[in-house]
């Protein structure tokens, strides 16, 4: 079978300022990096804002709603802006992933890539932060579960970053397994492995800075491989960051691009042993542009590779 891209050029109309890591020229890399592969290419679609009201307050959607601006650029928080488009943008983000889940769980492709911005692992309930405006895994891990009456859903976050808002839209549902693995201590500050949400459903895995893919290839085989065969998920989500990489100005770790390349294989065998290779992977961060163009294309390679192979 095949997979699937989704992104939207909305993606690229959300603007921030002069210098700031997470910008346009991000997604231009990646989708230069996927030219010419043998994807299904879809647009993403508009989110639905009943699918956000799954795990956000209405009074969180209207806020950013409200807050963008009709010319120029304005800070939500102290990372997170928002220019005219970014809200069209956003809604692309969480459209692209449920369309994503959509797809997979209807059988159309194996597996799917959401190649949007800005994204979307820091967002918590009622609160923009650190560059992200919804919680677009979460809400598709919700859309697998409420829409389409799955029981498990795993979502597993290798940006450098912990997941904090993807913990904490998902820590309170026992149906959904949440596993970040990330730089310790780093921005946000939270991810500790304490923080094991109401259900053991939280695995936090920390990463000492400056440590190579050595390191995380043992912690996955170790904690995170275990965790997941012992949850048996019906769907596998990913929020894929590429700021792991050794190249990436905004953290320390030191993993190289194969290693990006190994992790997604182990996560396909997770996803070919429980899901029937059903993967949703969605794009986080990642702000060096040659290693994210480079990373981005070795994980969609594996994913193209393994489905094919399904
Ligand atoms: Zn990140």
């Amino acid at each position: 079978m095949t997979t699937a891209l989704l992104t939207h050029p909305d993606c690229l109309k959300h603007v921030t300022p002069d210098g700031h890591p997470e910008r346009v020229a991000r997604l231009d890399a990646v989708l230069s990096a996927l030219e010419g592969k043998d994807l299904l290419r879809i647009e993403a679609p508009l989110g639905d804002e009943a699918h956000i009201e799954r795990v956000h307050p209405r009074a969180h959607i209207d806020h950013v709603k409200a807050s963008e601006p009709d010319a120029g650029q304005v800070p939500l928080d102290a990372d997170t802006w928002m220019s005219p488009g970014s809200y069209a943008a956003a809604l692309r983000g969480v459209g692209g992933a449920v369309r994503a889940v959509d797809m997979v769980l209807g059988g159309e492709v194996q597996n799917a890539f959401s190649a949007c911005r800005p994204p979307g692992h820091h967002a918590e309930t009622a609160k923009t932060m650190g560059f992200c405006l919804f919680g677009n895994v979460a809400i598709a891990a919700k859309h697998a579960l409420e829409h389409h009456g799955l029981s498990r859903v795993a979502v597993v976050d290798f940006d450098v970053h912990h997941g904090n808002g993807t913990q904490d839209l998902l820590e309170s549902d026992p149906r959904a397994l949440f596993i970040s693995s990330h730089q310790y201590p780093l921005w946000p500050g939270t991810g500790h492995p304490s923080e094991t949400g109401v259900d053991n459903n939280v695995l936090n895995v920390p990463l000492a800075p400056g440590t190579d893919g050595r390191q995380i290839r043992a912690e996955m085989e170790a904690k995170i491989l275990p965790r997941l065969a012992e949850f048996a998920p019906e769907l596998l989500l990913v929020s894929a960051g590429f700021d792991a990489h050794r190249a990436d100005p905004l953290a320390g770790l030191n993993w190289e691009t194969e290693d990006f390349a190994w992790i997604t294989e182990q996560l396909c065998d997770v996803a070919e042993a429980h899901c029937d290779g059903r993967l949703v992977s969605c794009l986080e961060g990642g702000y060096d542009l040659a290693a994210l163009a480079e990373a981005t294309a070795r994980h969609v390679d594996i994913l193209i590779a393994r489905g094919q192979a399904v």
